[in-house]
């Protein structure tokens, strides 16, 4: 067992770990709830651990890829501009908030 990553949210985690998974690297995620009894440190961000240390090297890939992928999907969410009023929206918006005009489709 090893731990490979610190993730900042539960959702990230359980993410990452499927991930993983899929990739063919048996992956555990531990949290607050799951371990930390009494007299033992709490646990405060969720930590993603591999049980066979010798995929380490795989694991550090898809991790790799992962954190890519989150942060593309993040510059993306602030890409929608206003044709009209050329405020920025986030990606999920429909019709400016501003100004309610339709948003141009991504
Ligand atoms: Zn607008």
């Amino acid at each position: 067992m090893k731990k490979i990553y610190t993730a900042s949210s539960l959702v990230e985690g359980t993410l990452l770990v499927d991930l993983l998974i899929d990739a063919g690297v048996p992956a555990v995620l531990f949290h607050s709830n799951a371990i930390g009894g009494l007299g033992e440190l709490p646990v405060t961000y969720p930590e993603v651990w591999i049980k066979r240390n010798e995929d380490e090297n795989k694991s550090q890939r898809v991790i790799h890829r992962f954190e890519l992928s989150s942060s593309e999907s993040m510059t993306k969410q602030n890409d929608l501009v206003c044709q009209q009023c050329l405020e920025e929206n986030p990606a999920s918006f429909k019709v400016c908030w501003k100004c309610a005009s339709i948003l141009p489709l991504t």
